[in-house]
Order: structure tokens, then sequence, then C-alpha cells
């Protein structure tokens, strides 16, 4: 069991924070007309893939599944982490993969030019584990970027997702795209559909991650009870659930 990491907290993580919000931004460029909602996975770990891919699957919805191949195989405080054979299994379920680095680093901690380089080692391991479609979008570990990270990125994916929850809409970054976990226990599920609620009072992209998901979860996790209730809410809502690739191509076509 590795030691969790925790970003840096203070006055110095929220000031470098604000300005990794503020600047090198890639805005949304017209309104998201219509709600859309993407759920995203992030490390990610088998429970999720056990108890939260039936029921995307089973609704006909994709989800991107943020990989750090350095955790292929290995366990954490998230439990056991996806394996070659999962990727495999999500690619042929019709699944996105997204990336997250390849050794999860603190990219606010790190040069623009060293996250991009742990990327480039992160899609190489992943092709190498049989991976054929491209990572076209990302999601930054612990949510903690950069100026510097976010321009260096910006050429290599559509899109890059942080965990500072909202709704993103005209003017959003799309280099640091907002997010709701699912996690946090029932306060936690009432903020998630709080969230929804608010998308269906307000039209935009409602964008959802989770860790894992299983009867005892972690901190950063949440019960299938938990997911299922996202998920029946999310589609008594009518939003479209769309992977973060679809949503970004819908959002375009809503632009034009
Ligand atoms: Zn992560």
């Amino acid at each position: 069991m590795s030691e969790v990491y925790t970003p840096a907290s203070g006055l110095t993580g929220k000031i470098a924070r604000r300005k990794a919000r503020l600047l090198a931004r890639r805005p949304i460029s017209g309104p998201v007309s219509a709600p859309v909602v993407t759920f995203s996975f992030d490390d990610f770990p088998r429970s999720a893939m056990d108890a939260a891919l039936p029921e995307l699957t089973r609704r006909g919805w994709r989800g991107t599944w943020y990989a750090t191949a350095g955790f292929e195989g290995t366990e954490n405080h998230l439990g056991a982490l996806f394996t070659r054979g999962d990727l495999a299994e999500l690619a042929d379920a019709g699944q996105e993969i997204g990336c997250h680095t390849f050794a999860h680093g603190d990219a606010s901690a790190m040069t623009g030019q060293a996250v991009d380089a742990d990327c480039a080692k992160n899609r190489e391991a992943l092709a190498g584990m049989g991976l054929k479609s491209p990572l076209e979008t990302f999601a930054f570990p612990y949510g903690e970027a950069s100026p510097d990270a976010k321009r260096a990125l910006e050429p290599r994916y559509r899109a890059l997702r942080g965990v500072r929850p909202g709704i993103n809409r005209k003017g959003s970054d799309l280099n640091l795209l907002k997010a709701v976990g699912l996690d946090g226990g029932q306060p936690g599920l009432a903020a998630a559909l709080s969230h929804l609620n608010a998308l269906q009072n307000r039209p935009g992209w409602l964008i959802f991650y989770a860790h894992d998901v299983r009867d005892r979860p972690s901190e950063w996790g949440c019960t299938p009870d938990f997911f299922r209730t996202v998920c029946e809410a999310v589609e008594a809502s009518g939003a479209e659930v769309l992977s973060m690739t679809e949503a970004l191509d819908r959002i375009e076509e809503m632009a034009l």
C-alpha cells in the first residue's frame, strides 16, 4: 500500500491554483445549448469496471476512463487497479480511454515539459498494452495544473480536465474543465444531484469523475448504490450522456 499523496494546501497552494485557473485558458467558444453529461473515471480501479461499466453499457452510454499506465496491475488505497485485459474489455465495449500521465505526478510541481514527457510515456505504454485508439483528452492527477502544464498539453489533447466542481458552459476553460466528484457519501451524492438539477435549469456540460465504486469505498470513491442513483437521475433528466470526445464533438456542433 503506497502512501497517499496530498497536494500543497494553504495559501501557496491557493494562489498557485488561482493562477492555474486564470492563465493559459482555451475557452469554449459557443453556447452549450443542450444538457450534456459525461461520466469519467480516474486511475482507474477495477471496481469501477465491475460496478459502473454495466450501468453505462446497459443504457448505451460511453464513459471516459483516464488511465495511468504506471498503475496497471497494481493495488493502492483505491483497491486493485486496471489490468491490460480491462483495457481491451473497455475498448471492445466502445468505451473511451483518456490520458492521466504515466506516473500520476502533481503537474503543479513539475515543468510543463516534464508533464508532457510523462504523458508521451503513458501513451506509449498503453499502446504497448494493445490499446489502439488515440488518447484525445487528459485529466490532471489530483486536478493539479499550472499555466506551464496547460500550455504544454494544449497541442496534444482536445481537452484537459480538473476536479473543481461546476458545470462547463460558453467561456469555460477546455484546458481545465470543471468536474464533479462522485464521492463523499450522502452529502457528496446530494451535491452531484444538485449539479444535475442546475444543469436542467440551465444547459451546459456536466462532467462527473469517479474512482473506486464498491461497498466500502475509499474517501475518493462511492458505493454501487450511489453510482446507480446518479445514473438513474441522469437518465430521468433527459440529458445526453456522451464520452469526453463525443461531448466535445457535440459542443462544437452546437457552436455552429
Ligand atoms: Zn488520478
